[in-house]
């Protein structure tokens, strides 16, 4: 085992780690008091701290397990075996080392999974029972596996029928799978976890003529309006749009309705609509597939750079032995994919946010709307610079609120 890797990559992952916990300045320290309390400024750090100390335990338990199998003794022999085992079919090798690598990181990270779920329970962000809440982690292991093991079996098919342009099919092979499942999400994925109903079957029925009024604005036709029992495991409130054709709905969290006012709502509804009318999910396929194009291409140097090597005892870059070495290559690629996935999906968020100022004019209820959030989310609302850049996918709640008081300025000039 290359030691020296080992400590050089928990290293760099600790230099990183430690930039998420830096103390905000004092002015953005000021300009939170304008809008915050200072107990819920604390509490927002403190409570996002705990996460990330649970985040970044996950991360070197699962680097230093990708390591330990692509460059330690015992991982070579590990994957000789299962070769061994496999009698040279390459689907029953590929299989076994993929079903390994799964239970190996789910028994892993199941303690930074139950710190989790403790941490949610201790600050009162949970009330799912531990039942459930294993029914959940069984229920996500399947999801997981399934939607795991279907485009790696994929990957080394097209890598055997055709060697050279591999990486071209893979990479539209992705982006299809990811169409594939953005359509199929919310009919079969979502309501595993959760009830939807629509919502002018629940108590909040009254709300749906005054939301229909704001689509109707937008012009945009939507296929289900629905409420997700999302109280039953969490009070985090959110509303997200998803699918697209007859699959594309709008999802509203019921802590969302309990929580926010018809004002309120509105500037919700109108951000998720913003999405929709700057076509963010088209978007957000084309830029996967660009970046699936670039990953595939460094896999495929690395590949056959390893397996003339004989890494693993490679015998090609099609050699499902390889797979450890393509489990550490996507676990490197996706963070180098983070910053940048997230810096477009900030630039999306701002673009929903003026829409929904747009639609509604109505800013201070947007703002209102936002610091409820921020409150019932226990938010941080001064995180630290680089933990924004590296893995906000919304802009701070500082920055939108102080975005709503320019746009105030801007365009209500009396
Ligand atoms: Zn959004």
């Amino acid at each position: 085992m290359r030691v020296r890797w080992l400590l050089l990559a928990i290293g760099v992952l600790g230099l990183v780690s430690s930039t998420q916990f830096l103390p905000p300045s004092a002015q953005t320290l000021e300009e939170a008091a304008r809008y915050f309390e200072t107990t819920d400024i604390e509490n927002g750090r403190r409570y996002e701290h705990q996460r990330l100390w649970l985040y970044w335990a996950g991360q070197v338990a699962q680097l230093t397990l990708l390591l330990v199998l692509v460059f330690s003794r015992w991982g070579s022999t590990l994957v000789a075996r299962v070769r061994r085992f496999s009698g040279g079919r390459w689907l029953v090798q590929l299989l076994a080392l993929a079903g390994l690598y799964l239970a190996l990181t789910w028994v892993l990270l199941l303690p930074v999974r139950v710190g989790r779920h403790m941490h949610l329970a201790a600050w009162g962000m949970t009330s799912q029972p531990w039942a459930s809440w294993w029914r959940d982690q069984a229920l996500g292991l399947v999801v997981y596996a399934v939607s795991s093991t279907i485009p790696l079996v994929g990957l080394y098919g097209v890598m055997r029928v055709a060697p050279r342009t591999w990486w071209l099919w893979s990479a539209l092979g992705v982006s299809g799978l990811a169409v594939v499942y953005a359509y199929l999400f919310p009919i079969v994925v979502a309501p595993l976890f959760n009830t939807f109903t629509p919502l002018r079957e629940t108590a909040w029925k009254d709300r749906e003529s005054r939301i229909q009024a704001l689509i109707a604005k937008a012009k945009i036709e939507v296929g289900d309006i629905l409420v997700a029992d999302a109280s039953r495991r969490s009070s985090h409130s959110n509303a997200y749009f998803a699918g697209f054709g007859p699959s594309r709905r709008i999802v509203l969290y019921d802590t969302l309705l309990m929580a926010h006012d018809d004002a309120e709502i509105d500037t919700i509804l109108a951000h998720e609509l913003g999405h929709w009318l700057h076509d963010h999910i088209v978007k957000g396929v084309l830029l996967g597939t660009l970046a699936a194009l670039v990953g595939m291409l460094v896999l495929r140097r690395v590949l056959s750079g390893a397996a003339r090597r004989g890494v693993l005892d490679m015998t090609s870059a099609a050699d499902p032995a390889g797979l450890y070495l393509v489990l550490l290559l996507i676990w490197a690629g996706e963070w180098v994919a983070l910053p940048i996935g997230n810096a477009v999906s900030r630039h999306f968020e701002r673009q929903a946010d003026r829409v929904s100022l747009e639609l509604t004019q109505d800013p201070e209820s947007f703002q209102r709307a936002e610091r409820t959030l921020a409150k019932k989310n226990i938010g941080n609302v001064v995180p630290s610079t680089w933990n924004t850049w590296l893995f906000a996918t919304h802009p701070p709640y500082l920055e939108r609120i102080q975005m709503a008081e320019s746009w105030k300025r801007v365009e209500q000039r009396p």
